[in-house]
């Protein structure tokens, strides 16, 4: 049985952190962390590897949100696979960005230029304060497996993680590029 069986569609956002970080940590490490995530893993195992571990969960998400999304993001769709690859990426990316946006949570805004994807955080979900912006990394992480997933299981390298303060007024950048790593 794989992780994301044990996932259901009413599943927060917080629920998909917990399970991709369990499942590196295991139930040892997760009992052993007293505060929520956002705060308990930095303080933990310091600030890259809290990152790494959110980016690892934000990976494993992406299965969850497409077996129970997929329909509403349209990624079912013949229409959808038959687009042409930049085209099929960007659109999909287009469509995943507005779902997460009508989830509770995120404030998002998607930006493109010929060689890059630029996605701007503006609001993350619960649990607050999150000083290791680990969001914005599960956030990265869940982007990276969706352009594997629709394009082919090519790598889109990160260009950049920028983290501001949280205020809507400076938020959070990140920044993939658009040609796949051989
Ligand atoms: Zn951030």
């Amino acid at each position: 049985m794989s992780p994301n069986d044990r996932l259901s569609r009413s599943d927060t956002w917080y629920d998909l952190l917990q399970l991709g970080v369990k499942m590196m940590i295991g139930a040892e490490g997760m009992a052993a962390l007293a505060s929520p995530l956002p705060e308990s893993l930095p303080q933990r195992y310091g600030l890259p590897t809290a990152q790494g571990l959110a980016w690892r969960a934000g990976r494993a998400a992406w299965p969850w949100l497409y077996r129970h999304h997929q329909s509403i993001i349209g990624l079912d769709q013949i229409d959808f696979w038959l687009l042409p690859l930049r085209r099929r990426l960007s659109q999909g990316l287009h469509t995943t960005v507005a779902f997460l946006q009508s989830c509770q949570g995120w404030a998002l805004a998607l930006d493109e230029t010929s060689a890059e994807w630029h996605l701007e955080v503006r609001r993350v979900p619960p649990p607050h304060p999150d000083p290791a912006h680990v969001w914005c990394w599960f956030l990265g992480g869940l982007v990276q497996e969706f352009l594997a997933w629709a394009g082919g299981a090519r790598v889109y390298p990160l260009r950049a993680l920028t983290c501001a303060a949280a205020s809507e007024a400076s938020p959070c950048r990140i920044v993939f590029g658009r040609t796949p790593l051989d």
